[in-house]
């Protein structure tokens, strides 16, 4: 008989308390999630700025809608690139301060049609150890020497430039997706120049959160096109819609849309999705106040969690895990949160380190001091012990 593999590690991953299942919500995206016939508190999305559920971005959408339809209809080289793609686009570009932009449907796929385009057989690519599974992926499948270094390690990493062949392609996290922490990107920036390699940042979970105008961990260092060559960033998160972009130079970009397979064999975004994300962009910009009530909470929440002795990873992001060390024990803890009305999640292996297994607590600005107070309460109540 075929495939009878399959059930055997079903049960071997419910016995090793790494079986994971879909809560079915019943209410909008947003800080009140309605599940299971309750109303819990949501401490796990990455809607970091509060727009999934935004009027102006929902208004942005039906409007579109209206105009468009909402089927796309094609792939972007085929028909289906519309003047709402192509608006996003430039201001994505104005955005990030770069050449170009381009739109990918989604982060996934972004990641690795750029690798696989940038890198090939005889090339080599470098990734830090931690980053996003589609990163590490795209440079699985690129056929390049695919070498990975120590988390932020610039030493480590400098030491497999000298021994790298061919293209060199250095690929980062921003901030890292499940640690919260931010890479060290000036001297990463410096050791790939020192090496003639280009540098690689997705920066999924800093843009629209750092930066004095949202455009991320780049903004805050400074770090123009000539220091990172490949900016990527995702829109399912902070800009809170869906979708994701690559921005660079006009090389960079041409050469993307001529031989990216993941952009030139897919359906574009439906257009509605990119006028969404256009007023999405808007708010980003000027809502100011939203980075600054989000920072407001994450010192509010690390102050609380130091005074209750739980043990803090070194970051200053909206991301605020909570190392537990053993799965099932991290899945008891989210079931007891869940209990007292807060939503937060166990990751478990294979999405970070064996004996790493946490609770990924997310701060959005759409919380408020009792929130954070609440969750804080209910993390002594439950006395999370940390591995
Ligand atoms: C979410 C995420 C992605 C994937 O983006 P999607 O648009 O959800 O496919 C890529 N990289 C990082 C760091 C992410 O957090």
């Amino acid at each position: 008989m075929a495939f009878t593999h399959l059930s055997a590690k079903l049960t071997q991953l419910a016995e090793q308390g790494l079986y994971r299942s879909r809560r079915v919500i019943d209410s909008p995206q947003g800080i009140r999630l309605h599940l299971d016939g309750s109303s819990v508190i949501n401490f796990c999305s990455n809607d970091y700025l509060g727009l999934a559920n935004h009027p102006a971005v929902v208004a942005a959408f039906k409007t579109a809608a209206d105009a468009y339809g909402v089927g796309s209809g094609a792939a972007h080289l085929v028909c289906g690139h519309s003047t709402a793609h192509h608006a996003l686009e430039e201001e994505l570009a104005a955005f990030t301060g770069r050449e170009r932009a381009l739109l990918f449907s989604t982060g996934y796929m972004a990641n690795i049609g750029v690798i696989t385009t940038l890198v090939g057989r005889g090339d080599t690519v470098l990734e830090d150890r931690l980053n996003h599974a589609s990163l590490l992926d795209g440079g699985l499948a690129s056929n390049a020497a695919f070498k990975r270094y120590a988390h932020a390690d610039t030493t480590h990493l400098a030491l497999l430039l000298a021994a790298a062949a061919g293209n060199k392609l250095v690929v980062t996290d921003g901030v890292f997706s499940m640690d919260g922490d931010a890479a060290p990107l000036p001297e990463l920036a410096r050791t790939a120049k020192a090496h003639q390699a280009w540098l690689m940042v997705d920066d999924a979970h800093g843009l629209g959160v750092l930066g004095a105008h949202g455009g991320g961990l780049l903004e805050q260092f400074g770090l123009g096109q000539d220091d990172v060559q490949v900016l990527m960033g995702t829109l399912g998160k902070g800009f809170g819609t869906f979708g994701a972009f690559v921005a660079g130079s006009e090389l960079l970009i041409e050469t993307l849309i001529q031989t990216a397979r993941t952009y030139i064999y897919t359906t574009a975004l439906p257009p509605a999705v990119a006028e969404a994300t256009r007023a999405s962009l808007r708010l980003v910009q000027a809502d100011t106040w939203r980075r600054d009530k989000l920072a407001a909470l994450i010192r509010q929440f690390r102050s609380g969690a130091a005074q209750l002795g739980l043990q803090l990873m070194p970051s200053d992001s909206p991301i605020q895990p909570l190392i537990i060390g053993d799965s099932q024990q991290a899945v008891a803890y989210s079931q007891a949160l869940l209990a007292a009305g807060f939503l937060v999640s166990a990751i478990r292996p294979p999405t970070v380190a064996q004996g790493t297994a946490r609770l990924r607590v997310t701060l959005s600005a759409g919380h408020d001091e009792t929130m954070v107070a609440g969750l804080l309460d209910a993390l002594g109540a439950i006395r999370v012990a940390q591995g």
